[in-house]
């Protein structure tokens, strides 16, 4: 066994997942941890049922925002005290860009990119009808961002990997193009934290948000994260205002004044059974490197897709071939891409389906090794080869796909 091997095979101890599943849907939900059942257990056994609202104190309750943020940021090249975990990524996506527009006042464009993810295109619409003060949303195709950042744009905000292809953008090249032209950057990691290495820091990244239930395995609806840069921290005026940003929230003051620190970026009270399950899923890294990871996550992908490409000429390959300018998730289209998701699912093979004709594999090294993926690629084959997504049951879609 090579290390790799033997360091990974301890890492996919550390999951729970059911019996005779592959499971190739951890970009959209990871699985459980046994640690964050266990934490689970212990924040209803010992905690909330025993402590009651002495939790706040003594079960670090008050702090787990932050203590959940400093694990992130040692995740994704972030300096301690840049990170917090609280809400969703839509409302994370709210409260930075509209600091990031606060930041440059002169200038009227949000620019963005069609391999968005509807969510980031639907806050900054938001946000521009709530300032009704001539914003614009500039949408151009992924390959346009970098020649499409000017002097006219405030901010570019973009999704690093393309949650349907998994096409990669180059954060180094984008973010210091925009760095030269006096544009702020907010870059979603939701398809890329936890699957490679990041280093916003020494990038000069702006701001940046992402999921707790993706590649963290926070669990369902984990709260999420969100970076500032270190030197604009305090300068940020919230725009979502709330006690749990303010810089005493026990004085109970009438006047809002924001906390020192990335704490300023909270709202109100988080889901503290949400950020424990997320503390404790992160553990799972420890011992475990980023480059390690995505080193792995590139050995599978490429041996994912030349079994596939053997055994299923009819489905054709959406992500990008280089390794490159590929996240950790493959995909194909087929027409009828829905039932066959349908069908991998009745055989025990876990994707998913995405608009009009997507269909997504995640390749998740903390929990998959090769016999997974050829296994699931054999029954790929064995779907794809036989029809087997040729029937009514696997084509009535349900509301979640
Ligand atoms: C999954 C995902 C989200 C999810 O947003 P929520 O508000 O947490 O539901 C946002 N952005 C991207 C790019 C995503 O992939």
């Amino acid at each position: 066994m090579t290390d790799l091997n033997r360091l990974f095979a301890a890492t996919k101890q550390a999951f729970d997942l059911p019996k005779g599943v592959i499971y190739l849907d951890g970009n959209s939900l990871g699985p459980m941890t046994h640690a964050s059942r266990a934490r689970l257990v212990d924040e209803m056994d010992n905690q909330w049922s025993q402590k009651l609202i002495r939790g706040w104190n003594e079960s670090g309750w008050y702090h787990l925002s932050q203590t959940v943020g400093d694990k992130i940021a040692a995740l994704i090249g972030a300096p301690k005290g840049t990170v917090t975990t609280a809400d969703n990524t839509s409302i994370n996506v709210h409260k930075v860009l509209s600091a990031a527009l606060a930041m440059n006042p002169g200038r009227k464009v949000i620019l963005s990119d069609s391999g968005n993810f509807p969510t980031d295109l639907y806050v900054a619409q938001g946000v521009i009808a709530g300032l009704d003060d001539g914003y614009e949303l500039k949408v151009v195709t992924p390959e346009q961002v970098f020649d499409a950042i000017d002097e006219s744009v405030a901010v570019v905000m973009i999704t690093q990997v393309d949650y349907c292809t998994g096409r990669l953008h180059d954060m180094a090249s984008i973010t210091e193009r925009a760095r030269v032209k006096g544009v702020k950057t907010i870059w979603d990691l939701c398809h890329s934290a936890g699957a490679m290495a990041i280093q916003l820091d020494d990038l000069k990244v702006d701001f940046a948000v992402g999921c707790g239930y993706k590649y963290f395995n926070g669990g369902p609806g984990a709260p999420a994260f969100l970076y500032v840069r270190e030197q604009h921290i305090n300068n940020i005026q919230p725009v979502l205002t709330g006690w749990m940003g303010h810089e005493s929230p026990f004085s109970f003051d009438r006047q809002y004044t924001p906390m020192q620190g990335i704490g300023r970026m909270r709202v109100g009270t988080p889901s503290v059974l949400g950020l424990a399950s997320l503390d404790a899923a992160l553990d799972v890294w420890q011992g475990v490197t980023m480059q390690q990871v995505r080193a792995r996550s590139i050995e599978l992908s490429e041996l994912f897709m030349d079994e596939v490409a053997k055994r299923c000429p009819e489905l054709e390959l959406a992500s990008p071939t280089d390794a490159s300018q590929r996240g950790s998730q493959v995909s194909y289209r087929f027409h009828e891409g829905y039932a066959v998701v349908q069908a991998l699912i009745d055989q025990g093979v876990v994707g998913d389906f995405r608009m009009p004709n997507i269909v997504r594999f995640g390749i998740t090294p903390l929990y998959l090794d090769e016999a997974d993926i050829i296994k699931a690629a054999e029954i790929i084959g064995d779907v794809m080869t036989n029809k087997r997504w040729d029937c009514d049951k696997f084509k009535a879609v349900q509301a979640v796909t």
